[in-house]
């Protein structure tokens, strides 16, 4: 998962390495590190030397270190921040690694998973090895092969040949002067463009500030990068042509802007996000989607595979696309889903939700479903990322870089442009009059979401008070039906995966089958409700945890008498399927609030790192 950066150019390398790990560290943080080539250039004007310097713990470490001083005129360089998966985070694990003969420094994201067999290989071959990471056997291999045909891209690509698993590699030495050597398989890695300088990065955001010109490394490609070229190979070290992407991000939109964490920032930037994923799908009364090529008609089954919070999108999402387009829709874990044999064939349109695009296991799932020919369609956040690129065809949320590990924009974007192309597919397959007009009539609502949108944030006191009451709570509950059933599992996953609360998000009916052993006095419950079908339903179940002394807490559009709730927390109307775009507002805030009370690091939770790109 981890990030990494890289800088080649006429300027220093380690402020942007710094710069690049601090806006990266939201991927890894249990360690990081940087190594720069020295730029006392010897006699032949080469470097002579690598310098590492590396620590557990954060960036700061690394900022803080006093050897800098030593290594910042250097003007090539490489950076890790570690989220470790061999080898537990201290020094000696933490990234860059050297070989053996100390001339050659790597970083790597990913996992090397034949690495004790490459491990043996190098000690029969004279190698020692002194981390526990899967990572250092990389830059001994490469040493292997460089001392035996003294090509060090040669020596690059028969390591690589060698690795089983994923890796997004950066390698610099004083042999081979002046250039970065990069690759990647599985796990992303773009290279941003200046004059006169590159720059590489695990993620657009770390170097946004930078450049706006950017290339997407491919799985199994090499490049070779310099201050003025870079030139592209395959596996075979066949040269290739790469098109350079403009990406429309301003550089301002991934800074903090005064706020004082990204997740708050992100949560308040949503009516714009939504405005903006709005725009560029619904013009007037038309929705432009580039899909035409496939033949709803056809279609027999969605399934809609994602991971996390992009999951609980799609199980949101399946109840507007059954029913706008009475297509039966399936929801699956990307993790589950890629093992399990799915019955899907070229009548199944799948769904791929990922804001990064380089979610680990859902690039496994879209790959199965195009080996069983089903169409493939992503939903993605990251213009020009894998999952973008695998698909067959893709559409954009427009939240922006969003930087906070709790998804919270791309979010209620990818519901939003869910919403949207439920409608389209309506509109290709519908029927009749009855139902065009009714399609009309939820393309009016959705482009009211902005404003409404707007007006749950001012819920904000509201829920701070809450907060104060809840944040030292042992378990929290959301319960709801249906559509509401979905939100309370993303407004759970929001709150443990940040204030380190157990909850859980349960369909209201079910919670009598078991759950409710688990109520007692004091424990909050938190009921959702916006199904107006299901509304007296779920009131019914509340009233049952009230009886045995929950503390109640509503969230409703509807109009719901004072029954011995602790708060009732209103949120605009809407028609019920939209709704889940504002009522997961006030709970993205009630988990920011709490995990603030308990004074957490609420953009970086414990665990956890953005785009999960290990299996
Ligand atoms: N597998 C490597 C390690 O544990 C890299 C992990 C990462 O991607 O941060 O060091």
């Amino acid at each position: 998962m981890c990030g990494i950066v890289g800088y080649i150019g006429k300027n220093k390398a380690v402020p942007v390495l710094i710069n690049g790990l601090l806006s990266l560290e939201y991927r890894g943080y249990d360690s990081a590190g940087i190594a720069v080539l020295n730029n006392n250039k010897g006699n032949n004007n080469t470097y002579e030397e690598i310098e590492v310097i590396k620590d557990k713990g954060r960036v700061k470490n690394i900022q803080n270190s006093k050897k800098l001083i030593n290594v910042e005129d250097s003007n090539i360089g490489i950076a890790h921040t570690r989220w470790a998966t061999h080898g537990k985070p201290s020094k000696e694990n933490a990234h860059p690694h050297l070989d053996n003969s100390k001339k050659i420094a790597v970083v790597h994201n990913g996992i090397i998973e034949n690495y004790s067999e490459i491990r043996n290989f190098l000690y029969q071959n004279g190698y020692e090895l002194y981390s526990e990471t899967d990572t250092e056997v990389i830059p001994n291999l490469i040493h292997y092969y460089y001392n035996k045909n003294k090509d060090v891209l040669k020596a690059v690509s028969l390591a690589l040949k060698k690795l089983k698993g994923s890796y997004a590699i950066e390698v610099i030495s004083p042999i081979f002067n002046d250039e970065i050597i990069v690759a990647k398989k599985e796990s992303p890695l773009v290279i941003g463009v200046g004059k006169n300088e590159k720059y590489i990065a695990s993620d657009i955001p770390a170097i946004l500030k930078y450049t706006k010109d950017f290339y997407f490394m491919d799985d199994n490609e090499i490049a070779v990068i310099k201050e003025d070229t870079i030139r592209f190979y395959d596996d075979d070290l066949k040269e290739k042509n790469k098109e350079l992407k403009n990406i429309g991000w301003d550089a301002e939109a991934s800074e903090k802007n005064g706020y004082e964490d990204y997740m708050l920032k992100e949560i308040y930037e949503q009516p714009k996000a939504i405005f903006e994923t709005i725009g560029t799908t619904l013009n007037g009364r038309k929705i432009d989607l580039p899909l035409e090529e496939i033949d709803f008609g056809k279609i027999n089954k969605i399934y809609i595979v994602a991971c996390g919070t992009a999951m609980h999108a799609g199980m949101v999402a399946k109840y507007s696309i059954e029913k706008y387009c009475k297509i039966s829709t399936e929801v699956d874990m990307a993790s589950e889903f890629r093992y399990r044999n799915p019955i899907i064939d070229e009548n199944t349109l799948c769904i791929f939700i990922s804001q990064s695009g380089e979610t680990a296991d859902t690039i496994a799932a879209l790959k199965l479903a195009k080996e069983k020919h089903s169409k493939t369609l992503s939903i993605v956040n990251v213009v020009g990322s894998t999952i973008s690129r695998i698909s067959d065809f893709v559409l954009y949320t427009h939240a922006g870089p969003e930087v906070a590990v709790a998804s919270t924009k791309a979010y209620t974007c990818q519901l939003t442009l869910l919403n949207i192309a439920a409608l389209y597919i309506a509109e290709k397959i519908a029927k009749n009059e009855k139902d065009l007009k009714e399609i009309e009539k939820v393309k009016e609502e959705i482009k009211l979401l902005p404003n409404k949108v707007k007006e749950t944030l001012n819920t904000n006191q509201m829920i701070k008070k809450l907060a104060q009451k809840f944040y030292n709570s042992k378990d929290i509950f959301y319960i709801g039906r249906n559509i509401d059933y979905g939100a309370c599992l993303e407004a759970s996953l929001k709150l443990k995966e940040i204030s380190y609360i157990h909850s859980e998000g349960y369909a209201a009916g079910e919670l009598k089958h078991g759950p409710i052993a688990l109520i007692e006095k004091g424990v909050p419950v938190i009921g959702i409700i916006t199904e107006e079908s299901l509304a007296l339903k779920t009131i019914s179940n509340i009233q049952e945890v009230i009886t045995r002394g929950a503390d109640v807490v509503i969230v409703t559009n509807k109009k719901i008498e004072d029954k011995n709730y602790m708060e009732v927390i209103k949120i605009p109307e809407c028609i019920s399927y939209l709704s889940p775009i504002l009522s997961i507002i006030p709970m993205q805030l009630l988990a920011y609030y709490i995990a603030k009370n308990k004074e957490l690091d609420v953009d970086k939770p414990r665990n956890l790192a953005k785009s999960v790109t290990v299996e």
